[in-house]
């Protein structure tokens, strides 16, 4: 059978275990051999026990974990061509020339060049009698499938990441508890939640939470917030809402580019109407738990077609990327999907945020 081989690489979201699994079984189902890279590139670089053969079993019972039980990794030696070569010889060694990688941009970018090199990768191996001739013929063709998994929901080309549901989830039992004890004290509370270039997770909780006001990377806020934002706070209290909700992405930023933080407008919302605020860094949190349903059921489809799509590559066949459009999971080029992210971050930092969204749509 093909050799094939997932991994996951970059931070870890919740529903990569589900990948994981179905890109297994599905693999297995169709007659390859697969196989766990552990630790990212850096498994597929260092070699040995890291990259080892699945079996059925081996992905049993881990559906409902959260993270990802073979590792993640950010890996320097995968950046250095000295670094790829030993990921391909460890590949070609093992006969593998599919690979399922899931991770964010960075890691669909290294597959890529990965794939682009493959050749000659494989030319240099042969010269330094790494690799026979029969493997140089045998394995000349290298085939990627990405998956993206990322809680900030912040790659172009899918409507949902997977992890991103799950990350809300999170987001939305911890303002539900805070909300229970803002209301008993009359409080105003500020959530800081993930996106450091993606407000979606704001947005999405501050629209699910009933939150009175929210700042999120693609609509700075103008000069007069302050005044605005402490009107509506009274208007709130005086209407008799006991208590204020303010939700702050990672990222918020003023049109001049200054950050909006938590800090910044607790001050606010103390100097200006003494109200007793306190702040909330759900960090990491956002990350833990166990994935929703959602996110299971997205990894399961998303692995099932990323190995089908490997399957049916002919040598001509560019890297696709598995994403949900609409109900639908389908196969984009990976390289112009990584290309629009680039460019809707390039055009955040030209301070371009009409641009920013009109990139970050639909395909
Ligand atoms: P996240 O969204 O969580 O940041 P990511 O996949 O974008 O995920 P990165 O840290 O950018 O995370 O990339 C993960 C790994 O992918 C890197 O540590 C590196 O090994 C590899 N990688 C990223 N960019 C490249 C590149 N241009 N060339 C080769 N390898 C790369």
């Amino acid at each position: 059978g093909k050799g094939l081989a997932v991994f996951t690489s970059g931070g870890d979201s919740q529903g990569m275990n589900a990948a994981v699994r179905s890109v297994v079984r599905m693999g297995i189902y169709l007659g390859c051999k697969v196989y766990f890279i552990r630790e990212g590139y850096q498994g597929m670089v260092d070699g040995g026990d890291n990259i080892e053969e699945a079996n059925w079993s081996s992905v049993s019972s881990i559906i409902h974990k959260g993270g990802t039980i073979i590792g993640s990794a950010r890996c320097m030696d995968f950046m250095q061509k000295e670094g790829r070569l030993k990921a391909a010889n460890n590949l070609v060694s093992r006969g593998i020339t599919n690979l399922v990688v899931i991770g964010g941009d960075g890691s669909l970018t290294g597959a890529n060049l990965f794939r682009q090199e493959w050749s000659n990768l494989l030319d240099e191996l042969l010269e330094n009698n790494k690799i026979t001739k029969d493997q140089r013929e045998k394995y000349k063709y290298l085939h990627i499938a990405g998956l993206v998994g990322s809680i900030d929901n912040d790659f172009c080309g899918t409507d949902m990441t997977i992890g991103t549901d799950s990350a809300l989830h999170r987001i939305i039992e911890a303002i539900d508890a805070i909300v229970s004890t803002a209301y008993s004290h009359q409080r105003t509370f500020i959530m800081e939640v993930m996106g450091r270039h993606c407000g979606y997770l704001a947005l999405v909780a501050a629209l699910a939470s009933e939150a009175d006001q929210v700042f999120i990377p693609e609509d700075p806020v103008p000069n007069n917030w302050v005044e605005k934002l402490c009107k509506r706070l009274q208007q709130e209290r005086k209407s008799g809402q006991r208590l204020n909700i303010i939700i702050v992405a990672e990222g918020a930023i003023d049109r001049e580019g200054k950050p909006i933080t938590a800090e910044l407008v607790k001050k606010v919302v103390v100097d200006n109407l003494q109200q007793d605020t306190r702040i909330t860094v759900l960090g990491h949190v956002q990350r833990g738990g166990s994935p929703s349903a959602f996110d299971r059921i997205l990894g399961c489809r998303m692995g099932a077609e990323a190995v089908m799509a490997l399957m049916e590559a002919t040598p001509e066949t560019e890297p696709c990327v598995v994403s949900l459009d609409g109900n639908q999971a389908v196969r984009l080029p990976l390289m112009e999907c990584v290309r629009r992210t680039k460019a809707v971050a390039q055009a955040m930092a030209d301070k371009n945020w009409e641009l920013a969204v009109q990139l970050r749509g639909r395909s």
